[in-house]
């Protein structure tokens, strides 16, 4: 597989956040985010065999915990990050996939834990999720999108209330796009919608999901990778 970065670190941003994981972010992506944060990730990497990811993760967090296959966009590489998945699952990890929401999720493990996003409009990549992934959602996984103005507040409103996320799955989440330039302190100043407004706007509509902050870009300096 082509892997750009094995590290360990605190997971940031999903209902896990707080807890030491390992992040295994794989190379390649098919979408160009206006405010992606893992631009990095487009092109490069180095040649890792499965056994190979595998000794590093073990080397890393030796008694188990949490994986994250992330990206880019891991299921570009489905055909050796379905095994990777499934073989992190036997050897007692609990896997974690974030993904786009663009590419389809049936050859997903049922155990993993899917992270998808709902690409809002101003994203740049408006009407990119795959709406079969729907049916591929389970009570265990979580949606999130990320809100960079009012007009992606509506429609993540919208979308969670036509197609009732709530029930479909353990948390929905909205979460501030961050500035992809930010650097510098380690605040809610580089937030593209304040994340008061936006938990204002979650409660005057009552929705029913979760506000979620990149904890890491409060933790560490926002423009540092690796952690
Ligand atoms: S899908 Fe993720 S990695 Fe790809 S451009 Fe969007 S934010 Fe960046």
């Amino acid at each position: 597989m082509q892997i750009i970065e094995i590290y360990r670190s605190l997971q940031g941003e999903s209902s896990y956040a707080g807890l030491p994981c390992v992040f295994v972010r794989l190379a390649g992506c098919n979408l160009r985010c206006t405010w992606c944060d893992s631009e990095y990730t487009f092109s490069g990497g180095r040649r890792m065999t499965l056994e190979e990811i595998e000794d590093e993760v073990r080397r890393l967090s030796p008694d188990g915990g949490l994986v994250e296959i992330t990206g880019g966009e891991p299921l570009l590489q489905e055909g050796e990050c379905v095994p990777l998945m499934d073989r992190l699952l036997a050897s007692g990890y609990a896997v974690l996939l974030e993904t786009s929401g663009e590419r389809p999720l049936e050859s997903v493990p049922s155990q993993v834990v899917k992270i998808v996003d709902v690409k809002c409009p101003d994203s740049g990549e408006p009407d990119t999720f795959n709406m079969e992934n729907l049916k591929a959602l389970t009570p265990r996984d979580e949606v999130k999108f990320v809100i960079a103005s009012r007009r992606d507040y509506e429609f993540a409103r919208e979308f969670v209330r036509e197609h009732n996320l709530g029930s479909r799955v353990a948390s929905v989440i909205l979460s501030p796009a961050f500035r992809k330039d930010a650097a510098g302190s380690r605040d809610a100043s580089h937030c593209l919608v304040d994340p008061r407004e936006l938990a204002e706007w979650m409660l005057a509509d009552g929705l029913q999901a979760r506000l979620g902050l990149q904890i890491h870009k409060f933790i560490w300096e926002p423009s540092l990778k690796g952690v």
